[in-house]
């Protein structure tokens, strides 16, 4: 059985050489006589698997010593709540910007604990683009501000971060995180789920500046609590062992490639192949123009459903596949993320090619 060309926009393709290396390690890891899978996560072989990725982490990402790195569970999705849970604790009010659906969930969830306001929206246009950012509406006295840096469903980004003074800047990163070299000093508080560039689902990154941290809500449940796991070195609980250690092996991969800048500079090459031919093509068209395209998430459609049926079916039985767009986009969506090599998206290009040929 021969591997496929896997699109999908999460849990997604891993680096093969990640998955050999895991498999040569499955019964065995080091001298231990198991797997990882069956040690304790306290014993010494685990901790320093534990260690060493938050170490390859806080190198890759140029993270400062002010702020810590913290491996949790519960996905993107418990931050939802766990950030207003800790975060909204002055003024009990944040800033949102509404890009999406997940910004829409994070909104919803923020407004159990505080007043959310909705600074901008990009709703009026199926979210196919990152609305202007009026400073003037910024709340000076917010808790924080949120963003969804990389909208995984409609495949835009910010190409330019909001400045927003002394206002804690949180980004959801789940879809971008090690794609492009992100200053993390220019946020309070990053989260992203592992299931896209970071490794298997099962694992969620929060990356928090020190400072905000003990001010959590009275009611917060231990678990939604980053001092408790800050204090506990991410082992308040058992925490998820095997996608820690898969993430560990995923960051040293992106180490192998040259680190985040490299990664940077071939997502681009990447996603310029597909949205230059996407740009000249007579039958498939991007759902996103400008400086808002994301280089990881790239949704398009032929505007016929039949013919988009028919190109997914096709593509799958060519070995491309999970290419099914959001169901609120239709289409297509290519996610080509970290671990999609440049041959991958050029073959795909090659296979479009073909189907609008074959389509005219
Ligand atoms: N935020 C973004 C940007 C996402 O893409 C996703 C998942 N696709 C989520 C949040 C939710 O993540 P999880 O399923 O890990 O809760």
């Amino acid at each position: 059985m021969q591997r496929v060309y896997n699109f999908s926009a999460g849990p997604s393709a891993l680096p093969e050489e990640v998955l050999k290396k895991a498999q040569s390690e499955i019964l065995c890891y080091g001298t231990s006589g198991m797997s990882v899978m069956e040690m304790s996560h306290r014993s010494k072989d685990f901790m320093s698997i534990l260690d060493s990725a938050e170490s390859t982490l806080r190198e890759l990402m140029h993270v400062p010593e002010n702020y810590k790195i913290l491996f949790l569970q519960g996905g993107a999705s418990s931050q939802f709540a766990m950030v207003p849970l800790n975060l909204m604790n002055k003024n009990k009010k944040a800033d949102y910007v509404n890009t999406g659906a997940w910004s829409k969930k994070a909104i919803k969830e923020a407004k159990r604990y505080g007043a959310v306001n909705v600074i901008a929206s990009s709703e009026d246009k199926t979210f196919s683009y990152i609305p202007e950012l009026d400073i003037a509406k910024f709340d000076k006295d917010a808790d924080y501000f949120h963003i969804t840096t990389n909208n995984t469903i409609y495949g835009t980004r910010y190409a330019e971060l909001p400045d927003t003074g002394n206002v804690p800047l949180v980004g959801d990163m789940s879809s971008d995180i090690l794609s492009k070299n992100y200053d993390v000093s220019k946020f309070g508080l990053i989260y992203a789920g592992a299931q896209k560039n970071l490794g298997p689902a099962g694992v969620t990154v929060v990356i928090i500046r020190e400072d905000l941290v003990g001010n959590a809500m009275d009611f917060t449940p231990t678990m939604f609590n980053y001092k408790e796991h800050i204090e506990n070195g991410s082992m308040y609980n058992t925490p998820p062992t095997y996608g820690i250690y898969l993430m560990g092996l995923v960051l040293n991969w992106v180490k192998e490639q040259g680190g985040v800048d490299a990664m940077e500079k071939i997502n681009i090459e990447k996603a310029n192949a597909l949205y230059n031919f996407l740009d000249a093509s007579s039958l498939f068209k991007s759902t996103v123009s400008g400086k808002d395209r994301s280089v990881m998430n790239i949704p398009f459609v032929t505007g016929n459903e039949e013919v988009d049926a028919k190109f997914i079916k096709e593509a799958t039985a060519a070995g491309f596949v999970q290419l099914k767009g959001h169901r609120s986009v239709g289409g297509m969506r290519a996610s080509i993320y970290n671990a999609i090599s440049l041959e991958g998206v050029q073959k795909l290009v090659e296979f479009m090619k073909q189907f609008e040929a074959a389509n005219k």
